[in-house]
């Protein structure tokens, strides 16, 4: 049943406008764009749900601090604005910005992982387990199972099963484990998330072996926010108590301040103690900038400020939460088989189940996200074969577990409006699902490897 809707906690103040390209306009860009969703122009799309990766819209009190950015090379006021704010809402004395959250693993990566590491996690993110590769470690999934099945009901699908960590804390020891980190929410995993209990016994665990724990903090309130509303022992707390307490957990934190701190760039590395934070600077400055901006403007650094302090907001946490969960709704009402529960930033389907007449060697993932944008061009992407296929040691292809096709919805964008419109276009797609035969080839495809579903060309065949 689709709950009350929630209207928005905010007021639109300037509108960017936005154009519904007609049914030829959609077919010429997606020729130019080779059928590939991260070749269309932004003017292609009437509704962009390719990420929420820095696809937000600030306060006016963001745009208003924009102004007061501080542009010294060293030590600008800007920079302790942010530091104060770090302190505030997550409890942390030290704090390095870097131009995103993948800088933000450079820094950190770089420093502590060495060839032959191994890494737990829940899960990693993409570009998180491409740094330890690139470093010479393995990142280990240590999630629990319910993580690998899109229709088992459970509340922190993004928790890590204690058993298999212990396992490998037992396998690796602290010589070859130089910390273990944990994903909130589990992007990977449908953007589950983690519990404080959860996380409690990680860090135990991690410091009965003198192994640091450090967070993917890139969801953090979002994950507070399920916490608050999933877990019978924090029910009274505040969602800023439940992120502090959180915080407490980990000896430092990753972050990609373009997801919940609400700026369009920006990333960051808080620690907690001054050894650790001293030992990520060479990097910082190598890579990024000097320690007090780290690759950011000092405006920016204002505007992410504001956005730590307005990201923990309940009334617009609720919204968001909920106005994902509302397009969960509407599209399982009409039958749309999607990742359950709803994640905290966005909606799965399940594209190997909508089109199960199409293999997965034909990418049907993506062949839906081409049918959403032909019926109301609406952008999202696919995230199965194309993405993650992969040869094995003998050259056979090794197929991904899920075919999903993402909806990720922006922060503070788009209306409930738009979520109804977004959900009637994919009923529509479904209603004709049996129609849409026919499967993608590659043409040009980038030989380095990870990189192929965002460079891809592809060409539809008919099946
Ligand atoms: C987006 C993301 C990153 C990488 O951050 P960028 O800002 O895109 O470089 C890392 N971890 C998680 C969980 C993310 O969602």
């Amino acid at each position: 049943m689709v709950e009350r809707i929630m209207p928005e906690p905010y007021r639109i103040k300037m509108v960017e406008p936005v154009k519904v390209p007609d049914r030829d306009e959609r077919e010429e860009a997606l020729k130019r764009a080779h059928y590939n969703m991260f070749g269309l122009r932004s003017q292609d799309v009437y509704i962009d749900l390719l990420t929420d990766s820095g696809t937000g819209a600030m306060s006016k009190y963001q745009w208003g601090a924009l102004m007061i950015g501080d542009e010294a090379y060293a030590g600008a006021d800007s920079f302790f604005s942010l530091k104060k704010a770090v302190k505030e809402i997550l409890g942390f004395d030290y704090v390095v910005p870097t131009h995103q959250g993948r800088a933000a693993e450079n820094v950190v990566f770089g420093t502590l992982v060495k060839k032959g590491d191994v890494v737990p996690f829940n899960m990693p993110f993409d570009t998180t387990r491409a740094h330890i590769f690139n470093n010479g470690g393995e990142p280990l999934d240590c999630v629990i199972d319910e993580a690998y099945h899109p229709e088992v009901q459970h509340p922190f699908k993004g928790n890590v099963d204690i058993k298999k960590l212990e396992a490998a804390v037992a396998k690796y020891g602290k010589d070859r484990i130089p910390f273990v980190m944990v994903t909130i929410t589990n992007n990977s995993g449908g953007g589950q998330p983690v519990s404080l209990e959860n996380l409690r016994q990680v860090s135990d665990v991690c410091r009965s072996h003198g192994i640091l724990l450090l967070l993917d903090g890139a969801r953090m309130a979002e994950n507070a926010y399920f916490i608050k509303t999933r877990e019978e022992a924090c029910r009274g707390m505040s969602v800023a108590e439940i992120l502090k307490e959180t915080m407490n957990t980990a000896d430092a934190i990753t972050v990609s301040c373009k997801k919940d701190p609400l700026v369009n760039i920006g990333g960051m590395v808080c620690s907690r103690t001054e050894e650790l934070h001293n030992s990520f600077l060479p990097r910082v400055i190598l890579f990024e900038g000097y320690a007090t901006y780290g690759g950011l403007a000092g405006r920016d650094l204002e505007a992410l400020a504001l956005g730590l302090r307005e990201m923990v907001d309940e009334q617009y946490l609720a919204h968001r939460v909920a106005q994902v969960r509302y397009l969960g709704d509407l599209l399982g009402e009409g039958g749309v088989p999607c990742v359950t529960p709803a994640g905290g930033h966005a909606i799965f389907i399940d594209a190997a189940a909508f089109l199960p007449h199409i293999p997965q060697s034909a990418y049907p993932a993506d062949v839906l996200g081409i049918e959403i944008y032909r019926e109301g061009a609406i952008r999202g992407i696919g995230l199965g074969a194309l993405a993650f296929a992969t040869p094995d040691e003998t050259g056979r292809i090794v197929y991904p577990k899920l075919e999903l096709f993402r909806l990720a919805i922006n922060r503070r964008t788009y209306t409930n409006h738009h979520i109804e419109f977004i959900a009637q276009t994919i009923l529509d797609v479904y209603g004709r699902r049996d129609a849409i035969r026919y499967g993608l080839k590659e043409g040009y495809a980038p030989a380095v490897k990870g990189m192929k579903h965002f460079l891809v060309h592809l060409e539809p065949y008919a099946l």
